[in-house]
């Protein structure tokens, strides 16, 4: 547990982001969800996607599914394309964002 209440290390930077969940106010609850940074640009937020198994009872098997979500980057997470993120429910930033980077590893 740090700062945040999150089982995530906390970043080594430091920032003065409002909306940093370590350095900032924003609080984070609900899911946190772990997937892959498909789109990360010089801008604050990546598109994360989300790979999973969709069981088809018929065939007794799994059908591959995907999902996207935009997620806010604090300044003290550095996100590029390919990294293993971990993202955290938080309040709507935005239209379509309501997800922070907690956490993210270079290139898996
Ligand atoms: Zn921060």
């Amino acid at each position: 547990m740090n700062a945040a209440g999150l089982e995530v290390a906390p970043p080594k930077k430091k920032c003065q982001d409002e909306r940093c969940p370590f350095h900032g106010h924003l609080k984070v609850r609900g899911r946190l969800l772990s997937g892959k940074a498909v789109s990360a640009s010089e801008k604050s937020f990546a598109v994360v996607q989300m790979e999973y198994l969709h069981m088809v009872p018929k065939f007794t098997r799994g059908e591959r599914r995907r999902s996207r979500v935009s997620a806010h980057v604090p300044p003290c997470i550095e996100v590029r394309e390919g990294d293993a993120v971990t993202l955290g429910e938080c309040r709507p930033l935005s239209k379509t964002i309501s997800f922070v980077v907690v956490e993210s590893r270079r290139g898996a």
